[in-house]
């Protein structure tokens, strides 16, 4: 850590005497450059760190997005089975056990799965209807 910010201090000293030597080649004042240059570098820096930290943050969010996104494909709305009566959002798998503890009464649930089957209708509205049917269903709906 300090022999890191000794290499930094030394970087930055060792560019602003380059800057300063430039500006006197020139005919300007040497401690103008070497100022300038000191300032030139801390700002550059300071502009690089908050770009990669907001780089970071982006990414960050990102990743926490996609997190949610891939758990939601794999997790169901539970109903504690306690007085409470807590819903719950909790990963879910198909080829282990699954648990969860309630956050309200911190009871250890197991979740089991039934499936159901339903026949695939077509809606009734997009039937071949006669149309004054059709008017007729539509003034008792409305
Ligand atoms: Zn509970």
């Amino acid at each position: 850590m300090l022999k890191k910010l000794a290499l930094q201090l030394f970087a930055l000293l060792a560019v602003s005497i380059l800057c300063g030597y430039v500006f006197a080649s020139v005919k300007l004042n040497f401690l103008i450059g070497f100022f300038s240059g000191a300032v030139l570098q801390v700002f550059g820096f300071y502009l690089y760190a908050s770009i990669i930290n907001l780089y970071v943050v982006l990414k960050s969010k990102k990743l926490e997005i996609l997190k949610l996104r891939e758990m939601s494909y794999q997790s169901v709305e539970v109903t504690c089975p306690c007085f409470k009566q807590i819903r719950d959002f909790v990963p879910f798998r198909f080829n282990t056990a699954n648990y969860y503890k309630c956050r309200e009464c911190a009871k250890t649930v197991s979740i089991h799965t039934t499936t159901e089957t339903a026949v695939v209708t077509e809606p009734i509205l997009s039937a071949n209807v006669d149309p004054t049917l059709m008017e007729k269903l539509k003034d008792a709906i409305t």
